[in-house]
């Protein structure tokens, strides 16, 4: 094997046994294996040491080695042995030294590396190699003295940390009693203070503590070999397991080891020597500039440890300005190498530069932009790689004004935040009151317990809307998001008292026209007007959703209502209307009463009457849509939602209702009560109102099927898709479907028209993803409805989840709120099921998902990998979703959508657009 030469590796994909060298003069894997094999950090390792990097030499234990390391004696195999001999011995050629050698003793650090992000089972233990039998020689070799005791000292005492902490997992507290005792009684601020004696005492007691864990090995190879077991075994601990199935990454190998010579900023001779961090770019705006840190006579991990301040990379240029110029000419380098804005570790050994690692840099939301931007139009990647480091939560920022943080006071409590944004208006606790205002100019938060439908002219007024109940599919969440306003729901601590048009929150009183101040992303609420920084739609947002738009798989369409709300999503990228929900119709001013005329109607002769009123009005809404669409696909979704919502709540609304229609109030008291259910979530409510009442879809369907062969008359193009919602058995499907496509048949036939219209239904209920493979017969499409599929997956109602929610994340007991980010283990086990049992009886079968998780940009790539065909979200999450689903299919494409068993449900490229 020539040395310094790049070896023909047996890098396939399975792994050699055997280590992975790097490192100058050592000889090189030919292929860099991929991060399946050397992890991510080993991976990012070779790559730099391929491009020539200065760095300590090394090995990597591939990943194939972490399930044989448990069978042998101390966890490790007779050939893990043998590979880790062999790997010290190069290394120690390389460093000039020997593992245990007892005059040039080589100290290593070993460094977890599994294949993708694994927060739980990270393992570095650090100056391996030494024993306290060896720290004489090891002082000498430092050159003796005061300076290279302390030094030695220190890094025995490191080694006796990391060993702790990382491979006997000890309790940190009585560690850091003795350091706190022992850094009193001399009065320093850290160990860099102590002398080398003093040092050594502090040394001698945490050895004695960890002693109390069993003998120190004497044999420094053994202490190698129990880290590398305990790096290993780290990849099998329960929690580790369970971040893996969580994160669907369950096919992993196991992690890998890096062992690497150490090298020692903390070496005596101070001004030569130190540590430091780099970013290439500046983190918060992405500014093509230079950052970082540095720390003189320290180890990488003094620069956050919070004992030294860390002083600019300035200092060095002045110490060391040769030293200074190599890093600055290696972050270019790196930056060109790995294709991204870098962010590097240093370290300096005697006036020689060492980079430790080199990674794509941490970003903000805006930086991500910007960078990837300039890192296109400085030809340093690609716009498909450019694409995949933008953040999509960095469009909230561009499409909503946000508060000005720097004005930024206490909050008087917190929410959860509903929908993105910021609001600033004056407090009012009734719908009415915002509508009055908002006539007179006034800027107004609309405060209730909870919304309903009631409330809709008051939301579409309020600049922003607080509910102190509910969760992020409530009826708030779900209707301000669609507006596009700043909504906070579930804010518990708020006491509202509607008689007196105040709340409380603890001692504070907010009254009515107070002012009030909302972000909808954190979910803060303050009390007074804070600024707001206003949104600048910035171009090189349309540039980046290009770039998605001509990399994604999957279509995306809107939930959208109404003609406006149709126009704003086609504008903002809507592919066509994925939910339409009719219910919000309803609740427009003139249609209302007649829709209350229907329910409060003692027979079908009356509700018959009172829905030939609606019709007309009905059809007027679809020819709009229809217009605005243009030949997109418009899915309208039946009436859902039970019929008590629709009556007015409360002796107030009661009365003027009752006035209003000429009745007595009674009648609207005894019908409210007599159709009021315990759950009405679970009760008469979607395709189950449609067996009872046929009427009410018979007047929908209608209504389409008229609006769509007028549409088409114009010379305009119509795809209308009548979507049937809660189906959970067969039967239901087979029965509506049968009337639907009758009396289409019939109106088309009046109407001398043909047009194709698809019926679809909703996949909400868990017996429909279960029994997908019957339902999917009597479907042309599919769409999840997310939401209820979460509410009733979970048994957790949409509305009430704000009141137990914060203490499950809070405890931990849940990671996330699954009406936001998709459950993608148990709801998207739902859907996986659905999708696969649903092509399979029908391969025609189109899929998409219109519940809230359409715009939740993690959620969007999960739907891209089970192969839906489209998502649908409110409009204002159409550019979000764009980039999300754009990255997935990029992502999916390299082979980076890490999975299970899912590429086979990927539909074939470009089956989404619709
Ligand atoms: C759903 O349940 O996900 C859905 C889109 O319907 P809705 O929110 O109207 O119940
Ligand atoms: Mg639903």
């Amino acid at each position: 094997m020539k040395k310094g030469t790049r070896k023909q590796a047996n890098l396939a994909e399975t792994a050699p046994a055997g280590v992975l060298l790097f490192g100058a003069g050592l000889d090189m894997p030919e292929t860099l294996p991929s991060a399946r094999i050397a992890g991510v950090k080993g991976a990012g390792l070779l790559n730099l040491a391929a491009a020539g990097a200065p760095m300590p030499p090394g090995f990597i234990l591939p990943t194939d080695q972490c399930p044989d390391a448990r069978a042998g004696a101390n966890g490790l195999t007779a050939e893990l042995r043998n590979a880790l001999k062999r790997g010290l011995e190069e290394i120690g050629q390389a460093a000039r030294a020997g593992f245990g050698d007892k005059d040039k003793p080589l100290l290593v650090s070993l460094r977890s590396s599994p294949p993708a992000s694994m927060p739980k089972s990270q393992r570095t233990v650090v100056n391996l190699g030494l024993t306290e039998a060896l720290l004489p020689a090891y002082i000498a070799r430092q050159g003796g003295g005061e300076a290279a005791t302390w030094l030695g000292w220190d890094c025995y005492r490191r080694l006796l940390l990391s060993y702790a902490m990382h491979v006997l997992r000890l309790d940190p507290e009585p560690f850091d009693q003795i350091r706190t005792d022992a850094l009193d009684a001399a009065k320093a601020e850290g160990e860099h203070e102590l002398s080398a004696a003093a040092l050594e005492s502090l040394t001698r007691l945490l050895a004695a503590e960890l002693e109390k864990a069993g003998a120190l090995p004497r044999d420094p190879a053994e202490w190698l070999e129990r880290a590398v077991a305990a790096g290993f075994a780290a990849w099998n601990l329960s929690e580790a397991d369970e971040h893996r199935r969580h994160a669907m990454l369950e096919d992993l190998p196991g992690t890998a080891l890096i062992v690497q010579a150490m090298v020692q900023g903390a070496a005596s001779d101070g001004a030569h020597g130190g540590a430091g961090h780099l970013h290439s770019r500046l983190p918060a705006t992405g500014d093509k500039q230079l950052h970082g840190s540095y720390l003189a006579q320290a180890q990488g991990v003094d620069l956050t440890a919070g004992v030294r301040m860390p002083d600019a990379l300035d200092l060095l240029a002045k110490r060391l300005p040769e030293v200074h110029r190599q890093v600055i000419e290696w972050a270019g380098k790196l930056e060109r190498l790995l294709r991204n804005a870098i962010e590097l570790d240093f370290t300096i050994e005697r006036g020689t530069l060492y980079l430790l690692g080199a990674m794509p840099a941490s970003r903000t939301h805006r930086a991500s932009l910007k960078i990837a931007l300039d890192l296109v139009d400085e030809g340093i990647c690609t716009q498909q790689e450019a694409l995949l480091t933008v953040d999509p939560r960095v469009i909230d920022e561009y499409l909503h004004p946000v508060l000005d943080r720097t004005a930024a006071k206490e909050p008087l409590t917190k929410g959860l935040g509903a929908s993105p944004g910021s609001a600033v208006g004056q407090a009012v606790f009734f719908a009415e009151h915002a509508v009055e205002l908002a006539a007179q100019g006034i800027k107004t938060i609309l405060i209730r317990h909870e919304t309903s439908p009631e409330d809709i002219d008051g939301l579409k007024v309020a600049e922003g809307i607080l509910t102190a109940h509910g969760g992020l599919t409530s009826h708030a969440a779900v209707v301000g998001r669609g507006m596009g306003k700043c909504v906070v729901v579930g804010a518990n601590a708020l006491q509202i008292n509607y008689l007196i048009n105040e709340m409380t929150v603890g001692e504070q009183t907010v009254k009515r026209l107070d002012w009030i101040s909302l972000d909808g992303t954190t979910g803060e609420i303050f009390h007074g007007k804070l600024p707001q920084i206003q949104p600048q739609l910035e171009g090189g947002i349309a540039r980046v959703l290009e770039w998605a738009d001509a990399a994604r798989v999957i279509g995306v369409q809107a939930n959208a209502d109404t003609p406006e709300d149709a126009r704003r999503a086609v504008e903002l990228g809507a592919e066509g209307i994925g939910l339409c929900r009719t219910e919000h119709m309803f609740f427009e001013m003139d249609r209302i009463p007649l829709f209350r005329k229907m329910i409060l109607a003692g027979d079908e002769i009356g509700r018959a009457a009172a829905l030939s009123e609606l019709l007309p009005l009905q059809r007027r809404d679809f020819l709009e849509m229809f217009r605005v669409m243009q030949g997109r696909p418009v899915t309208i979704r039946l009436l859902d939602p039970p019929l008590n919502e629709f009556l007015p709540k409360g002796i107030r609304s009661q009365t003027r209702t009752a006035k209003a229609m000429r009745i007595p109030i009674e009648v609207i008291q005894q019908r409210t009560e007599a159709l009021s259910e315990s759950n009405p979530m679970m009760g008469h409510r979607g395709c189950r109102l449609a067996i009872t009442y046929p009427e009410i879809y018979n007047m929908q369907v209608r209504a389409i099927v008229e609006a769509a062969c007028i549409v088409k008359k114009e010379g305009t193009q119509v795809h209308p898709e009548i979507m049937v919602p809660l189906i959970s058995t067969e039967r239901e499907l087979i029965v509506l479907r049968k009337s639907i496509e009758e009396l289409m048949q019939r109106v088309m036939a009046e109407l001398g028209e043909t047009i194709s219209i698809q019926i679809g239904t909703m996949v909400e209920t868990p017996r429909a993803a279960i029994c997908s493979r019957s339902i999917a017969r009597h479907a042309d499409f599919y769409s999840f409805g997310t939401n209820d599929l979460t509410q009733m997956g979970y048994g957790f109602s949409r509305d009430d989840v704000g009141v137990f929610l914060p203490t499950y994340l809070e405890r931990e007991i849940l990671e996330g709120d699954p009406f936001m980010a998709l459950d993608q283990e148990g709801i998207g086990g739902l859907i996986k099921l659905a999708v696969e049992q649903g092509r399979r009886s029908n391969p025609n079968l189109k899929i998409g998902i219109c519940g809230e998780h359409g715009g939740d940009p993690e959620s969007v790539v999960f739907f891209h990998r089970v192969g839906l065909d489209y998502v649908s979200c409110s409009p204002f999450r159409i550019p979000v979703a764009r980039l999300a689903a754009g990255q997935a299919a990029l992502l999916w494409h390299r082979g980076e959508l890490l999975g299970t068993d899912l590429p086979s449900s990927r539909p074939p490229q470009g089956a989404g657009h619709a």
